[in-house]
């Protein structure tokens, strides 16, 4: 029994076989030769870690179950081969960058990366084009033992954002496929609210201070102390839908409301601070994240010097993160502004630490305290021998350059028993502390905070 895709005379030969996997220790479905379900998450940590805008799209066949039982296995398999050999062709024709895995039994995925070149509204036109031929490609008949059968192929979405997780993303497009049903919903917060009415939004909520703040503890990974807490963006729609920060700090950047958005996260610092600091709470700094067009405009000092005298805060009580690609564009205008900040006595810390292309004769040079290192080598670290090496080196580079090391996204006691082993300074992450307001902060952190017990039984 023979199936052949009647839209190629190719067949399925060359499923897989166009590029080789950019993942060490491929993992790779032995029928249609694409990575698996770990291979294909593998992929799309190391787009990420690249820093690309993916679209993550999530496939699954129809009644595969009743097809495999009317016209037997091999049929089906058949069938697997023509599906996957099919998202290869419109990956390769999108001409941007592609990856195909299959990621479940009849469950496929494809994440599509636009050209390079493409400003975000062509990308986004060139997203809609690739969507189209990909189901007008899967929706022609499959040839079965000359048969002409319709397979209906469902089709969910989801972006692939920065900073967030590939395992959530796939799971997220195949909610969004199931929901689907027989065309595809779209899965991206801009697309769903319509780009223009998700900006008016947020123009009204940062207008109407509506913008709030998480705070994350940092903790001493040698005491379990409360060394700083970093300020997280938060920001729920009228009914309840809270947008993540990725999307938000993306879309504020594409619209120009950064440098507001920046400052009312930077005044909400301060003022818990400023009230803290009239009760018995531990003193320690706040930390807020800095994008890099607030960075770059050259106002960033003068604000900062403006809003700690507003709010009374001592400079040393304030650190700003700053992720490392953001500080290479135009290196010398920012090494002004680094050390106009430090001249202010704020703590600088470089974010993400690991996923930029930091030269180190550059690294050595910046006036920072402290490196944080990526969560995304932090989350492979108990299992991957490569990520426990470049956490050890990151963790060495930063002490032979007298910065302090702190590690994002701690997520188990492995992880947490690994890092205090390699001498890692300051520790972050869901294991310790989730992001809280700063109402369940004040509450919660003080003389004994919760975490305290996971630093009595592994010392
Ligand atoms: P970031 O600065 O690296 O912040 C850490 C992110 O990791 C936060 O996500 C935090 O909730 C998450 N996280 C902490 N511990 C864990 C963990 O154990 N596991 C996992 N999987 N995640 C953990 P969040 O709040 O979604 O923020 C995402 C990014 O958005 C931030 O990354 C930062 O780049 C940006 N961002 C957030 N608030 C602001 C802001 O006020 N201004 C600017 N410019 N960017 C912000
Ligand atoms: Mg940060
Ligand atoms: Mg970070």
């Amino acid at each position: 029994m023979n199936v052949h895709d009647d839209t190629t005379d190719k067949a399925f030969r060359t499923v897989g076989t166009s590029r080789p996997p950019a993942w060490t220790g491929a993992r790779l479905d032995p029928l249609t030769g694409l990575p698996d379900r770990g291979g294909f998450i593998a992929e799309i940590r190391a787009l990420q870690n690249q820093g690309a805008a993916a679209t993550l799209v999530s496939l699954d066949i129809e009644d595969f179950t009743q097809i495999n039982e009317a016209f037997g296995l091999d049929a089906g398999d058949e069938l697997l081969r023509a599906v996957a050999e099919r998202c290869e062709r419109v990956g390769r024709s999108a001409g941007g960058h592609h990856v195909v895995g299959r990621v479940g039994a009849d469950e496929f995925a494809l994440a599509l990366v636009p050209p390079a070149s493409q400003a975000w509204a062509a990308a986004a036109a060139w997203m809609e084009d690739v969507m189209l031929h990909l189901q007008e490609v899967l929706a022609t008949p499959y040839v079965i033992e000359g048969h002409s059968l319709g397979v209906r192929v469902r089709i969910g979405r989801a972006g692939l954002v920065r900073g967030s997780d590939a395992a959530e993303l796939l799971h997220r497009a195949g909610f969004a496929r199931r929901l689907g049903g027989d065309g595809y919903i779209v899965h991206s917060y801009e697309e769903k609210h319509g780009e223009r009415r998700l900006v008016q939004a947020l123009h009204e909520a940062i207008a109407g201070c509506r913008i709030e703040i998480a705070l994350q503890p940092k903790v001493a990974l040698a005491s379990g102390a409360l060394v700083g807490l970093e300020a997280l963006a938060r920001w729920r729609l009228p009914d309840g839908e809270q947008i993540p920060p990725n999307i938000f700090i993306a879309l504020a950047e594409r619209h120009n409301l950064i440098g507001t958005l920046g400052e009312r996260v930077l005044d909400q610092a301060l003022e818990t601070l400023a009230i803290w600091g009239k009760g018995d709470l531990p003193r320690v700094p706040i930390a807020v994240n800095c994008s890099a067009m607030q960075f770059h405009d050259g106002q960033i000092v003068a604000h900062v010097a403006q809003a700690l005298e507003r709010h009374g805060v001592p400079p040393k009580l304030l650190e700003l993160e700053l992720t490392e690609s953001k500080l290479l564009g135009n290196a010398e205008s920012a090494m002004r502004t680094l050390h106009g900040l430090r001249s202010l006595g704020v703590c600088l810390s470089i974010d993400d630490f690991g996923t930029g292309y930091s030269s180190l004769n550059y690294l050595r040079r910046v006036p920072v305290h402290r490196l944080k290192i990526d969560r995304c080598f932090v989350r492979d670290i108990a299992e991957e021998p490569s990520a426990r090496e470049i956490v050890h080196l990151l963790i060495q580079l930063a002490h032979n350059l007298r910065l302090k090391c702190v590690a994002e996204g701690i997520e188990t006691r492995a992880q947490l028993a690994i890092l205090s082993e390699m001498g890692c300074d300051e520790g972050q992450g869901f294991l310790l502390a989730t992001p809280m307001s700063p109402w369940a902060a004040r509450r919660h952190l003080g003389r004994n905070p919760p975490w305290m017990a996971l630093f009595e039984r592994t010392s």
